[in-house]
């Protein structure tokens, strides 16, 4: 099967990365004829401004799949902005979307509502309320998803409930009607990033798609793109299939989703004291006070990783040990912070061996495979779409 995915260059991986991604890639490296590519220029939808870390970053994402064994012997390893012809297919494609399919895209709206979500309960912990997070959540969502427009006078109610004064609430609620939050992703490339991503995939004609449930919607625009394309000028595109993959059921370090913004991620190329300092700054059964206490490895982050990490064996004695508090949670930090060096270990030393010059005479040979797949497929675009041809 023919599998292209890609991966925004927004730093270092992660252990999340490793087991959403990664992983899945490396399976499919070993029998399907993968492309995979470094999405740079979707890392421009939403972070725009600042560009200055972008080539690094395209580096260092690149070594960090090497190191982790994508073979570009195997595979076609590229960058996006190499291959110019993605562009050209996205302005066509676009030609031919109804504003309505990306106004209905669930992750366009989900951004929105996460970036509202997280203004409001920034402001309400700024002016030292102690409310929880899930409440906060579920307000706004209320307001948020309620019809087409944002219900501002339910929301109103709801946070003068919690203990909001009305001058705050006034100030909330204008921020948001200025248009003020969520500003940086109300942009003509934000807004249509799915047809970019239709581009990605349609150009080298995918059979198959590896994505998480929450990206299902994109590749659905793909397919309709690629019916509607069809029908209008002759069969050109295939229509992908999504490959579902698993999302990590791993959290970060202080128990919220593994983001680089919460700063709580473990990183693969981070040294061994660096990993070991933060298993060691890990939550555990907030139940579990002295060493006496009988914990709940099920409701524990250590031992989730453990459950990925460490040898089934000693996993099993982990959970009994834990529950008849025969073991403290230092001591089974330490065993953690040695699985996982264990398994960085090859991860990091193979980085350290690739250069920078390397990684960019391998995606110069990818960016030309890619080149030759691309330009192809754009010749029967302009050919099917009766196009100008010198
Ligand atoms: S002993 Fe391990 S599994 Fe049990 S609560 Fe402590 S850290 Fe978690």
């Amino acid at each position: 099967m023919k599998i292209v995915s890609g991966m925004r260059p927004t730093g270092k991986l992660h252990l999340g990365h490793y087991l959403g991604v990664i992983k899945n890639w490396l399976d499919y490296q070993n029998s399907n004829e993968c492309m995979f590519f470094v999405a740079d220029w979707h890392a421009l939808t939403n972070k725009y401004t600042d560009t200055k870390e972008l080539q690094q970053n395209i580096i260092e994402l690149v070594k960090d799949w090497f190191a982790c064994g994508i073979d570009p012997n195997k595979s076609t390893v590229f960058v996006q902005s190499a291959v110019k012809e993605h562009s050209e297919l996205a302005l066509l494609l676009g030609m031919i979307t109804p504003k309505s399919w990306l106004e209905l895209n669930p992750s366009y709206k989900d951004l929105k509502f996460n970036l509202f979500f997280q203004y409001v309960r920034d402001f309400i912990y700024g002016k030292g309320l102690k409310i929880s997070e899930d409440v906060i959540r579920d307000i706004v969502h209320k307001a948020f998803y309620h019809k087409k427009d944002i219900d501002f006078e339910g929301l109103e109610e709801d946070l003068l409930k919690i203990g909001l004064d009305s001058e705050n609430i006034k100030e909330i609620i204008f921020n948001i009607k200025d248009g003020e939050i969520g500003k940086e992703i109300d942009t003509f490339g934000f807004f249509g990033y799915p047809v970019l991503m239709a581009a990605d995939i349609l150009i080298y004609k995918a059979e198959g798609v590896p994505v998480g449930e929450d990206q299902l919607p994109h590749i659905e625009i793909t397919r309709e793109l690629a019916r509607r394309f069809n029908r209008f000028y002759g069969e050109v595109f295939l229509e992908p299939k999504a490959i579902l993959t698993q999302t990590p059921k791993i959290l970060g370090i202080d128990g919220r989703k593994m983001s680089k913004s919460y700063n709580n991620a473990i990183y693969l190329s981070e040294s061994k004291e660096e990993v070991s300092k933060k298993v060691m700054s890990m939550k555990t059964d907030p139940q579990r006070i002295k060493k006496t206490d009988p914990g709940r490895p099920e409701i524990c982050n250590v031992f989730t990783y453990h459950n990925i990490f460490t040898d089934r064996g000693v996993v099993s004695q982990i959970d009994s040990k834990c529950r008849q508090a025969q073991i403290g949670c230092v001591e089974c930090k330490k065993i953690l912070a040695e699985s996982l060096n264990s398994f960085l270990e090859p991860i990091r030393e193979k980085r350290e061996n690739i250069s920078d010059s390397q990684v960019k005479d391998i995606l110069l040979e990818g960016n030309r495979k890619a080149r030759e797949k691309a330009v192809k497929t754009m010749e029967e675009v302009r050919k099917a779409m009766n196009l100008w041809q010198e």
